[in-house]
């Protein structure tokens, strides 16, 4: 099935954003992204492809050091004919495991925060 944009346009809009300072390669928004548009380049995440990004930004959830962020900006037209290529099931099943891996997360790092404070106290 063809994927390709008829027209590669740009236009502002939102777009995921990568501070390489702060990404350390986990490689957890690459799981998360539904388009495949984010890889891992010599151990850093990168959006290697604009029209692939719908801005959601579910690489963002599942990003625990804060290295991803969206931005409003100039940027290529996303491909919807991509979602063409994405079950409804594979999107369920991804937007559940990242809803449930980080909200996991999130809880036991609170539980690690209230024990280490009853240890100290
Ligand atoms: S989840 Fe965050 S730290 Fe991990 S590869 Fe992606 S941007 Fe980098």
């Amino acid at each position: 099935m063809d994927v390709t944009n008829s027209v590669d346009k740009r236009v502002k809009r939102l777009i995921i954003s990568v501070d390489e300072s702060k990404c350390v390669g986990c490689g957890k928004c690459i799981d998360a992204c539904l388009t495949g548009a984010l890889a891992l380049i010599n151990g850093k995440a990168k959006l290697v492809d604009e029209t692939l990004c719908d801005g959601f930004g579910s690489c963002i959830a599942a990003c625990r050091y804060n290295a991803l962020r969206i931005e409003y900006k100039d940027a290529l037209e996303f491909n919807w004919n991509i979602l063409s290529n994405v079950s409804l099931n594979d999107w369920l099943n991804k937007l559940r495991k990242t809803a449930y891996k980080t909200s996991l997360e999130k809880h036991m790092n609170k539980s690690k925060f209230l024990l280490n404070l009853i240890v100290i106290s």
